[in-house]
């Protein structure tokens, strides 16, 4: 194992571990717990465990691992720790350092659960958070103060695509000591340089693009060894929200691929939106990747250029446009998930993001019209055609 090793080395030979047996690719432990030679040798593990030692599966397990140190080393993170779901990681990396009378400035351009988590939760405990526009520097500077314990934000937002600087935010939360966590799912491990950008902690939903197929729920923290093992692991190994071994096994899996998938996902999703933008039945064409989104110049700095595998189409005619650009697509299914080889269409103002005001929805930039397509790896030529003639049926 190397850690000079390129981001796609480490994607598919990151964090291994073999048995007794020597096997080609990655076992799947299914096993809740590990047997002790002695009495003895249970008592020392219970008082300290090595890097090679288990105790109970909802404190570690071998296939478990195998995907933390993987992600790990393909992030650049010191350590990682899995967890059942992308919100269990939002979650945990919050909560397992928060306590009442905490202050934290958060970005309130959000998926629904990350904001649910930050409006009614945190604050039912005490925690005060201010939400600010991700996007305006002179927003987070106002409103991170000497006492702010956590800055929060998710690096390219969900649906509308805004691109928060890292770098800036972070210099402004470490000035007053603050921890700058990240939620990277939209730029994506493949493109992501965000703990050398200044993240703190990095959290990912590995049901997007880490699985890339739709099959399983995962989530994963990522950030130094101190805060993983110190603050993450005795919140995480005492409330439950342990990652199951066959779902890391899949994620494993997962990795090795993910690179070419995200990959060609991106390169289709910047042929597309070249190719929409302007066109007669749009209102606006999102793309992080076009030359036009508002933050393109920080696309380049932060994501080496790479807008990612979704992109956002505000539809003429509103809720009635966009349902009928939806009911007409041959090609992307109507669901809610991203990442995915096949390509996925939402409406997001009636399905995740249903849950937020109107008025939020309108700050947001959320309009009735809006769709957000996560793009495939289906061929680009046929998409484009499909979603040319879903257009041409939405305004007929
Ligand atoms: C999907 C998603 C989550 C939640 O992940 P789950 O695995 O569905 O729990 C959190 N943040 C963002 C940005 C997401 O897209």
């Amino acid at each position: 194992m190397s850690e000079s090793w390129n981001k796609r080395t480490q994607a598919v030979h990151g964090g291994i571990r073999r048995s007794q047996y020597n096997e080609v690719s990655e076992s799947i432990f299914l096993t809740q717990g590990f047997v002790y030679d002695t009495a003895e040798q249970a008592e020392a593990r219970f008082i300290e465990t090595g890097p090679d030692e288990f105790i109970y599966a909802r404190y570690g397990n071998p296939t478990v691992s195998m995907f933390e140190q993987r992600i790990a080393a393909l992030e650049g993170a010191e350590d990682a720790f899995a967890t059942a779901s992308g919100m269990a990681a939002v979650n945990a990396a919050l909560t397992a350092m928060l306590q009442a009378g905490d202050h934290v400035v958060s970005a309130k351009a959000l998926f629904g659960s990350c904001l649910f988590i930050l409006e009614n939760i945190l604050t039912r405990f005490g925690v005060e958070v201010t939400f600010v526009d991700g996007t305006d520097l002179e927003q987070w500077r106002a409103a991170i103060r000497p006492d702010t314990k956590a800055v929060f934000f998710e690096s390219m937002s969900n649906p509308t695509l805004e691109v928060i600087d890292i770098s800036a935010v972070a210099a402004l939360a470490h000035a007053v000591g603050a921890t700058v966590i990240v939620d990277n799912v939209f730029s994506t491990p493949v493109f992501s340089r965000a703990i050398e950008q200044g993240a703190d902690v990095v959290v990912y939903s590995a049901t997007k693009h880490i699985d890339g197929q739709g099959r399983a729920l995962g989530g994963v923290i990522l950030g130094t060894q101190d805060f993983i093992r110190g603050t993450v692991e005795p919140y995480l190994k005492h409330t439950g929200g342990a990652l199951s071994p066959f779902n890391a096994w899949i994620m494993l899996k997962g990795l090795e691929t993910m690179s070419l998938r995200v990959n060609a996902q991106a390169e289709t999703a910047q042929q597309v939106a070249e190719a929409l933008e302007g066109h007669e039945a749009l209102e606006r064409t999102l793309y992080p990747g076009l030359a036009s989104h508002a933050q393109n110049a920080l696309v380049q700095t932060q994501l080496g250029g790479k807008g990612g595998t979704v992109l956002s189409l505000d539809i003429k005619g509103g809720k009635r446009g966009a349902f009928s650009f939806l009911n007409a697509l041959t090609i992307p299914v109507i669901s809610n998930n991203l990442g995915d080889a096949k390509s996925i269409a939402t409406h997001p103002a009636t399905t995740t993001h249903q849950r937020l005001s109107d008025e939020q929805k309108d700050t947001l930039g959320i309009t009735p019209g809006l769709v957000r397509l996560s793009i495939g790896l289906e061929d680009a030529g046929d998409l484009l055609s499909d979603i040319r003639q879903a257009l041409a049926v939405s305004q007929a």
